[in-house]
């Protein structure tokens, strides 16, 4: 029998106070975000409702909107986002009221990868608020395997920190720091903050950051970086050099320009690892000297999503691991989504969160 052979065929579900259609910023393509006003479908088996509470916005939604990422229009933006279940439908282990946190990243469960249990290179990977649609919305439709329950008195703003928090602790789970290693990060933005802190966390002895924004380069300082350099008028390359006298351990590359992928490249130690974590846009290249690798034995690794860190993510954030309260936090009603957009775009907020409700 089918949820909706149970309950007597299709039903709509209404939010508290509300008709049944909601507002949603959709990516209509040509560079173009729209509010629109969306009806809601009905819940399938194991999916529930969510009143959006609070969704981040990063440079993911950024590329999208550029149209330099793999998503296509129409989808609604939002993949970094929390709120409070509405409807759990039936045979979930939610209730109406749970605040949840949404992994966007759906894996199908079948494939090669998914089975080998490297479920962020499943052929079939799907994310809301890229593929499908997602959470910059009053209300969002989500499996209930992406949810996850939120501690009592966990901060709505840090939740939509959680996502990518998720995604830097699998970074940092590549980068393998070694107690007492020198990081050096590149980009002071949201990730790079988070890798400084997460670094630190490992046992990183020392953590140079090159941030170009004199604003994220003190707010590097302050959360613990050792030293903050200034790309533009920094010679990068001779500080870490300097500061290490071989190279640093490991470099983790958090801005995603052929410039900065390529200097990466140069402030490694002999047997260190260089990390692609930013998002070049595709097709970009740079030029690598294969012997250098090669003599320099170099570790080159990619991080591509969140696989199984989005709990411990939640734990980072609760246990105070990772602050985020320093960070310039921008919050946007829904209707502003464009100038959401713009404000993380030209780096005005080290965050742009929009909140729906
Ligand atoms: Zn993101
Ligand atoms: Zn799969």
């Amino acid at each position: 029998m089918s949820f909706f052979d149970e309950f007597g065929g299709e039903r709509n579900f209404n939010l508290v106070g509300k008709d049944d259609a909601m507002k949603a910023a959709q990516y209509q393509g040509s560079q173009r975000v729209r509010v629109i006003e969306k009806s809601l479908r009905s819940l399938g088996d194991g999916e529930i409702l969510l009143n959006v509470d609070v969704c981040g916005i990063c440079g993911t939604d950024v590329h999208i909107v550029e149209g330099t990422s793999r998503s296509s229009p129409p989808v609604i933006l939002g993949h970094e986002y929390a709120g409070v279940v509405a409807d759990a439908g039936h045979g979930t282990s939610f209730a109406v009221g749970d605040r949840v946190g949404v992994d966007p990243n759906i894996a199908c469960g079948v494939c090669f990868y998914c089975r080998r249990g490297l479920v962020h290179l499943c052929t079939a990977l799907k994310a809301l608020g890229v593929d499908i649609d997602g959470g910059m919305a009053e209300s969002s439709i989500v499996p209930v395997s992406q949810l996850y329950r939120l501690p009592a008195g966990f901060p709505p703003e840090q939740s939509a920190f959680i996502e990518p928090v998720s995604c830097a602790i699998h970074g940092i789970d590549l980068a393998r720091i070694r107690t007492g290693d020198t990081v050096a990060i590149l980009g002071g933005g949201t990730i790079g903050l988070l890798m400084l802190q997460l670094a630190r966390a490992s046992g990183a002895a020392r953590i140079i950051v090159s941030e170009p924004l004199p604003r994220k380069r003190l707010l590097a300082r302050t959360l613990g970086a050792d030293l903050a350099l200034d790309p533009g008028t920094d010679d990068v390359a001779a500080a870490v050099r300097d500061t290490t006298e071989v190279g640093a351990d490991v470099v983790i590359e958090c801005v995603g320009t052929p410039r900065t992928a390529e200097l990466a490249l140069g402030l490694a130690r002999r047997g260190g690892t260089v990390e692609f974590f930013g998002v070049c846009p595709m097709g970009m290249t740079i030029p690598m000297e294969p012997n250098a690798v090669y003599a320099r034995e170099l570790t080159i690794v990619g991080s591509y999503v969140n696989p199984h860190t989005y709990g411990r993510a939640i734990s980072v954030l609760e246990a105070g691991l990772v602050q985020v309260d320093s960070f310039q936090i921008k919050s946007f009603p829904l209707d502003s989504v464009e100038e959401a957009l713009a404000c993380q775009r030209e780096g005005r907020a080290t965050k742009s969160i929009v909140r729906p409700q």
